[in-house]
């Protein structure tokens, strides 16, 4: 059997008491506490005081589980009267493990928190027998909707990309981040992505801030290029992040395995076309991606296709020119060479991209100033990808901007 000073041990507070223990079903623990400390400050004046009134009707805060009990923790506050002030005013003792009006003790709202990284609020809800509108109540209050710039000193590299909210839907949201004290942040979330929404938002970022800004990466959204250009001007880099541009070019392979496959399925036996099973998957990863199985189809693929195979070792060259640690000078070489085979090689399918690389040269080969920073927004397009997932049918953008922030900085927050 457990004492009272252990059971107070486990609690993890200070300067309580531990009245009665009362266990309820279904697997409840009622723990009946008294606070030790002394005093208050009148919420008239400010003062210290301690004149003591009593105590307050009871509350009921909810604690971390111990051995997969519930816990709360039952507590009448103090009550204590100012002196000074007109009616002898009253005020509740403000203890420094739980907020006034909250449900549960501050250690539980973290635990909640943490577990609401890379989770959603349902998932929770059922975990820790919760109403999501009691989770969203102490999100809010914990977390900000908006980026407080007063704590930031630089904010060096920009990144824009969009999110849908909903599958399948048109229905996109903006959303700017930087490299904060070596975090990655989001600073902001945008209703539309529009150059005014845009620009607006960077005018919105203090003065001081926005003249630290060295770099803006982006996808090839003109909005997006247009805004950075007419707030940051010509001193800052704008830098068409790696992600979108593989997206690209990867998209020539797939538009010429498209036209490919509908030829070999009239030239191959069905054995030896359904012999190609998943090819469109296939040829959209990296070779290194690849199972062995998939590297099988791949060269399957090949044998009855030069063409494509010829695209994709094209793919590849310039995944490995990125890859490479060059500068921006010998990068912008590499791709010319690059350009100089998709011409040699009579294939039609990078047309497009090679229009784009004429249309935004400078801000692909931006990439190259500083392959670190600009390698950033991958960091966050790994991270979003996720995010996205999870993110569908949250359609307030507060609440997004919310649960955007606890899944990068939940855990360094609330560790
Ligand atoms: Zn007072």
């Amino acid at each position: 059997m457990i004492d009272k000073e252990q059971l107070l041990s486990l609690l993890g507070i200070s300067e309580i008491e531990i009245e009665r223990v009362v266990i309820e079903n279904p697997k409840t623990i009622k723990i009946h506490i008294k606070s030790l400390k002394d005093g208050s400050h009148c919420h008239g004046c400010g003062k210290a005081i301690n004149c003591f009134h009593g105590y307050g009707p009871e509350i009921e805060l909810r604690h971390l589980p111990i051995l997969g009990y519930k816990v709360y923790l039952v507590i009448r506050p103090k009550r204590y009267r100012c002196e000074i002030c007109e009616g002898r005013l009253t005020t509740s003792q403000v203890l420094d493990w739980y907020t006034p009006k909250s449900a549960m003790t501050t250690a539980y709202e973290q635990d909640v928190m943490r577990a609401l990284i890379n989770s959603t609020l349902q998932d929770v809800s059922l975990k820790y027998d919760l109403g999501t509108a009691a989770i969203q109540e102490v999100v809010d209050r914990l977390i900000e909707t908006k980026v407080n710039w007063t704590p930031i000193a630089a904010l060096n590299v920009i990144g824009i990309d969009e999110i849908a909210l909903k599958k399948g839907h048109r229905d996109f949201v903006a959303i700017v981040s930087a490299y904060i004290d070596g975090e990655l942040r989001v600073i902001g979330l945008l209703a539309e992505r529009t150059k005014a929404a845009v620009r607006d938002f960077f005018l919105s970022i203090p003065k001081r801030l926005r003249r630290t800004v060295k770099m803006v990466c982006s996808d090839l959204y003109l909005g997006f290029i247009a805004a950075a250009k007419s707030v940051f001007g010509p001193r800052v880099a704008i830098c068409a992040d790696r992600f979108h541009v593989a997206k690209l070019y990867r998209q020539g392979v797939d538009d010429l395995r498209k036209k490919e496959m509908k030829r070999l399925r009239q030239s191959l036996s069905k054995e030896a076309y359904d012999a190609l099973k998943n090819a469109h998957w296939i040829v959209r990863k990296s070779r290194h991606e690849l199972t062995a199985d998939e590297r099988r189809i791949l060269n399957r693929l090949f044998q009855h296709s030069p063409r494509i195979r010829e695209a994709y070792e094209l793919c590849e060259a310039l995944t490995a020119i990125y890859d490479a640690p060059v500068s921006k000078g010998q990068g912008k070489r590499k791709i010319r060479g690059w350009m100089q085979r998709v011409a040699n090689s009579q294939l039609t399918c990078f047309n497009r991209f090679l229009k784009t690389l004429n249309s935004h040269w400078e801000e692909i080969t931006n990439y190259f100033i500083d392959r670190r920073t600009s390698g950033f927004v991958e960091g966050l397009n790994n991270k979003i990808k996720v995010i996205k997932r999870r993110c569908y049918g949250i359609t307030n953008r507060d609440h997004l901007f919310q649960r955007v922030y606890l899944d990068l900085n939940g855990h360094a927050r609330f560790a």
